[in-house]
């Protein structure tokens, strides 16, 4: 068994950026499950599934093989045999991501993956059930979040840095019901752990956020 640190949070808690970070200081490999929800959006997607039909989605879910391989520490997302890792993190994959996480057929097919990968290595893995359930039993477990204002915030820099058009009304709108949508679900809602650390990163430096989560890891 690895050694393992979940660490759980609301879209734009600045999770992947800290979870990258501790991997480097602590010499884990940062698993990111939120890609590979991401990933298989880009499937159905791809093909021209709606969100809504989830007897569709859950069939589609048959002849998607989403992988990870990590090239120099990064990890790389391939769907069906092709590298989809540069086309992820959109809002039109992160809204289709939202919306077909919350099937049964979805998480499924996600679930071994991502239990693996924390059997056979030292993780610090992201996401929005790890602690509570993908790996009940992890070393460390972090709840991370913000404000819905500085999240929208961090995502609007992020999208505009890429050169993205964005609206930072829509962006926080976006975070909001996407918020209630991961919160709210019949299965494997967000919800902090009871032995999870709260920590709420609104006002702390990304500095700060990660020498206080490699002061709970070994
Ligand atoms: O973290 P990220 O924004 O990349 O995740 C995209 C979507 O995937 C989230 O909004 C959430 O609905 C879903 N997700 C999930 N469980 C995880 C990771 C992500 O339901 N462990």
């Amino acid at each position: 068994m690895g050694y393992n640190v979940a660490v759980d949070g609301p879209a734009g808690a600045g999770k992947s950026t800290i979870a990258k970070l501790v991997a480097k200081e602590k010499g884990y490999i940062y698993v990111d499950t939120g890609a590979m929800y991401r990933g298989l959006a880009i499937h159905f997607l791809k093909k021209g599934i709606s969100p809504e039909d989830k007897e569709a989605v859950a069939k589609a879910c048959i002849d998607a093989d989403v992988s990870i391989v990590y090239e120099n520490g990064v990890q790389q997302v391939y769907l069906n045999g092709e590298n989809i890792t540069g086309m992820l993190r959109t809002e039109e994959v992160g809204n289709m991501a939202s919306k077909t996480s919350a099937i049964p057929a979805v998480r499924e097919k996600l679930l071994e993956l991502q239990k693996t990968l924390a059997r056979e290595k030292d993780v610090i893995m992201d996401g929005r059930d790890i602690g509570t359930n993908i790996l009940p039993n992890a070393d460390v477990k972090i709840y991370l979040t913000a404000s819905v204002e500085t999240r929208a915030k961090r995502r609007y820099d992020e999208l505009a840095s890429k050169g993205e058009s964005c609206d930072f009304d829509e962006i926080a709108r976006d975070i909001k019901e996407r918020d209630e949508r991961d919160m709210t679900r019949e299965i494997a809602p967000l919800k902090k752990a009871e032995d999870a650390i709260l920590v709420d990163s609104s006002d702390m430096t990304i500095d700060e956020v990660v020498s206080k989560i490699c002061s709970f890891c070994n």
